[in-house]
């Protein structure tokens, strides 16, 4: 715990903890949907949609990191046990059962949607109040503002795809 930390953090420190470790479980499942996911993904352009979504798979290992190292700081302590995750986290966790690239990029998508209002509800929790939670809310919002254009993009590109060969074939 950093003494100062605390001192200068002008929001609720249990609250913003709670809503923390919200966030850390969200992390971690987002983390293993896609990971999981993305090995299994089958369909057009996998080869090329894979090593990006495993990339972003270790980009949310690295926002569970940041977080919990804000919640120590803090003076909290980061949730202990995996059971937890699934009460703790407001964003679902999708299983991908349907390996169908489309099928695992809506999933994502619709993940990195619910991270991108966590982190936007963060930011404005601690505007103004707590800076330090405030920079780290708005460095993974960005991250997870580019996760969605990817996931975005990669939709858009199937279809068209799938558009292309429709008109070919007429
Ligand atoms: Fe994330
Ligand atoms: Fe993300
Ligand atoms: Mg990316």
């Amino acid at each position: 715990m950093g003494r100062t930390a605390v001192e200068i953090s002008n929001v609720d420190n249990k609250e913003i903890i709670a809503v923390l470790n919200e966030a850390l479980s969200e992390e971690w499942l987002a983390y293993y949907q896609y990971w999981v996911g993305s090995r299994l993904m089958v369909g057009p352009m996998r080869s090329e949609v894979e090593p990006e979504l495993l990339l972003h798979a270790t980009q949310e290992l690295g926002h569970a990191e940041l977080v919990l190292n804000r919640i120590i700081q803090l003076g909290g302590i980061p949730v202990l046990n995996p059971n937890k995750w699934k009460d703790l986290a407001r964003c679902d966790y999708e299983e991908p059962s349907d390996p169908y690239i489309e099928v695992i990029l809506e999933q994502n998508l619709r993940g990195e949607r619910c991270a991108i209002q966590r982190y936007q509800s963060l930011a404005a929790m601690t505007d103004g109040k707590d800076y330090a939670t405030y920079q780290m809310a708005i460095t993974i919002l960005n991250e997870e503002l580019e996760h969605e254009h990817d996931i975005e993009d990669f939709i858009a590109d199937i279809e068209r795809l799938k558009e292309d060969i429709r008109q070919f074939r007429l």
